[in-house]
């Protein structure tokens, strides 16, 4: 051990989805150490680069630190001024109240995040749709998970993630359908690695339209055309059909739908006809079918190429119909895994923080679910429809419909398609509220209150991540300024609103209020309800400081000192559905909404690079993250670049029909012809504006409402 260290304080990772454990280390000379935490399942003490430079984010540069109130957003007095707590609650208490009272609660809405801890997640949905009534609600995970969340609901019932990470390293093959997993989620990609470097028999298969760096490990990479992805697994289907691989036992026993779906999947034509859709070479796709239909023990992990769709839904059940079909579910090694992008976007899904789910993974238009959270909460209503996802919501703004909102811990001008759509509907409406840890970013300067929150290292809670692992974030570093934990000022706002039900003086008050809602008549609607708390509900605050990361469904000890969770789901074949049966789904396949045209011959598809996270208000403190790319870029193929007259290294404007940035040309060797790729994390903070979501279509899957983010039609010229 370090002599100079005085405490270690164990907690969580606050980036993606993998949830690593972290050890920090407050050193004598005030400076903080970051390391791995060996202890946690997740990353086994290993760090990926963002990780490991924790400790250069956290400064109070650029930090929020008071309250404030903007009395003109656009006059000359568009400074925001200083405020008390008391002066700003009542500001939104009154507003929010007011627009309430005229308009009704659908008039209101509150816009969350996958950052959020999970007791943040559950006051701000308890508010919304318990109290003020309205499932106006949403989050920046509708951007990124809410194609799984809809593929896993009509497939097995309810939100479930039936794998766990070391289903990967069991696997005999692997497959990666749009995931960048060696930058976006860099342990889960090391642990494949590994495992692959152990026994290199086990095959690993790419399906991306780029080459990215997770493709390096790959046998296989099939560079499919952008947004094909059902057509190629439609495919997959019928080839297992043809060649024998079904499992007739477990289909017959188990699930519901094969017959509509393999019809569906028969009209996608042959193999041959696939590749020539897909723009695959066809024996590369048959060496990718055989290798599934021969390999038993097959994880299908996927991530925002497949859910950053306009057909985002339909892709996930199309990989999951093929994992049924073949029985591979279930069992150890084996299964359909959603990847989860943000730290805590299943802790979100948790207590519902989408605008179409409830609570406790109970469903807003079941009314058994409706009575009992109501029930439960002793709340004056209940949200009886569904409210306005994430692009709709602003839009929503824009027109006028809903008059106050409530953004808390996300950036949706830089993060929104048509974002300058989100700029103009904040730049009208009424009131508009923002949380942040940081003072100045795209969005909060449209914010008539500024509220000041606290950040990772501050902040205490719960996350869960991709594998249902519940972790505890732990503070290690005092509350600066006047910086309070979102939880908390959603209380102090539910209590001037003259709501009871909020009187909570701890964080494991809440969160114990979150596990006893998942245990509540838990068998109420005759249906297997999978999320269920029960064992990590009575903790006191000691009990809850000492919680050790458990994955749900989870059970205790007989003196509830060991909680013990579970690996994998489904493994008795039961799911959530009514019947207890899967479902196959008939997945249509269907081209991305917007074609290229004469005007907009290129595609932009967008993502992330490796040491960059959203929109930068954190990592971007860091000079040795930066140092990976230091400026946002448009990677094209060179040949395109020739054709459309912009050279290597030059600046180059890239427009579409919603807005257009300039950036730096490169060749990064990926990218196939016909397609750009432009970095989302660059904001409109530094000189140039470089907003990509300004530029991306606001066109959303139909079941989903998640964004296609994959897929807009653009031009580039020389700038
Ligand atoms: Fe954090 Fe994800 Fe890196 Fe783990 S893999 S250290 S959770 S960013």
């Amino acid at each position: 051990l370090n002599p100079l260290i005085t405490t270690v304080t164990k907690t969580t990772c606050p980036y993606c989805g993998v949830g690593c454990g972290v050890r920090a280390s407050m050193q004598a000379d005030g400076q903080l150490a970051i390391s791995g935490d060996e202890q946690h399942q997740a990353n086994a003490g290993r760090l990926c680069v963002k990780g490991s430079a924790l400790a250069e984010t956290v400064s109070l540069d650029g930090r929020l630190l008071h309250p404030k109130i903007r009395s003109n957003k656009s006059g000359a007095d568009s400074q925001a001024q200083r405020v008390s707590w008391d002066q700003a609650l009542d500001k939104v208490a009154q507003g929010f109240g007011k627009i309430i009272a005229e308009h009704g609660p659908d008039a209101v809405a509150f816009y969350v995040s996958g950052q959020l801890l999970t007791e943040d997640y559950y006051i701000a949905n308890k508010l919304m749709k318990g109290y003020i009534g309205s499932a106006n609600i949403d989050t920046n995970s509708r951007l990124c998970m809410s194609s799984a969340v809809a593929g896993h609901k009509r497939a097995f019932g309810a939100d479930l993630v039936p794998v766990c990470y070391e289903d990967l390293e069991l696997a005999d093959l692997v497959v990666l359908v749009g995931s960048n997993t060696a930058w976006c989620h860099p342990i889960l990609f090391q642990r494949i690695a590994r495992a692959k470097e152990a026994r290199p028999e086990m095959k690993l298969v790419v399906i991306d339209p780029r080459r990215t760096a997770t493709c390096e490990l790959a046998d296989l990479h099939l560079p499919l055309k952008g947004g094909t992805d059902v057509w190629l697994f439609n495919g997959l289907l019928s080839y297992l059909s043809r060649q024998g691989a079904t499992d007739h036992g477990f289909v017959a026993a188990h699930t519901n739908g094969q017959e509509a779906a393999l019809q569906a999947a028969q009209g996608c034509g042959d193999p041959e006809q696939v590749a020539k859709i897909c723009k695959l070479d066809v024996q590369d796709l048959l060496s990718f079918y055989s290798m599934f239909a021969t390999t038993e023990k097959t994880v299908t992990g996927f991530s925002q190429g497949v859910n950053q769709s306009s057909s985002g839904t339909d892709k996930v059940n199309s990989i999951i119909n093929c994992h049924l079909l073949t029985g591979r579910i279930g069992k150890p090694g084996m299964g359909p895994f959603s990847i989860t992008g943000q730290p805590n976007a299943m802790g979100g899904r948790e207590v519902g923080g989408l605008a179409n789910t409830l609570a406790a993974h109970m469903e807003l238009d079941q009314p058994v679910h409706r009575e009992l959270v109501q029930n439960f909460w002793n709340s004056p209503a209940i949200a009886s429809k569904p409210g306005l996802k994430a692009v709709d919501l602003f839009h929503a703004v824009e027109r006028g419909d809903v008059k106050a909102v409530w953004i808390i811990a996300t950036n949706p001008i830089v993060s929104l398609p048509d974002a300058d759509q989100v700029k103009r509907a904040l730049s009208k409406c009424e009131l508009v509220v923002i949380s942040d840890i940081m003072e100045k970013t795209d969005t909060n300067a449209f914010a008539d209150v500024l509220l000041p929150a606290m950040g990772w290292g501050e902040k205490d809670g719960s996350v869960t991540n991709s594998e249902r692992r519940i972790s505890r974030q732990r503070a290690f570093l005092s509350a600066p300024g006047e910086a309070r934990a979102d939880w908390h000022i959603m209380c102090d706002l539910a209590r001037r609103m003259g709501y009871s039900g909020f009187d909570f003086s701890a964080v494991h008050e809440v969160f114990d209020e979150h596990a006893r809602l998942s245990a509540y008549r838990n068998d109420a609607s005759g249906v297997k309800r999978f999320f269920n708390l029960a064992a990590l509900t009575g903790m006191d605050k000691q009990a809850f400081d000492a919680l050790q990361p458990v994955q749900w469904p989870l059970s205790a000890s007989a003196d509830g000192a060991e909680k013990t969770g579970v690996a994998r789901l489904f493994t008795d074949h039961i799911y959530a559905h009514a019947d207890g049966k899967a479902r196959f789904i008939a997945t249509m396949p269907k081209a991305p909404a917007n074609a290229t045209s004469e005007e907009y011959p290129l595609v932009l598809n967008t993502g992330r690079v490796r040491d960059q996270w959203h929109t930068m208000t954190r990592t971007g403190k860091s000079a040795r993250l930066a140092d990976h790319v230091p400026e946002s870029f448009i990677d094209m193929h060179p040949q395109d670049a020739l054709l459309f007259g912009v050279r290597e290294g030059a600046l180059a404007r890239v427009a579409s029909h919603w807005g257009s940035l300039v950036a730096r040309v490169q060749h990064n060797g990926g990218i196939a012809r016909g397609s750009i790729f432009v970095p989302i994390h660059w904001n409109g903070q530094s000189a140039s504006d470089a907003r990509v979501g300004a530029l991306v279509n606001p066109v959303v899957d139909a079941v989903s409402g998640e964004p296609e983010f994959k897929h807009t039609p653009v031009r580039v010229e020389e700038f």
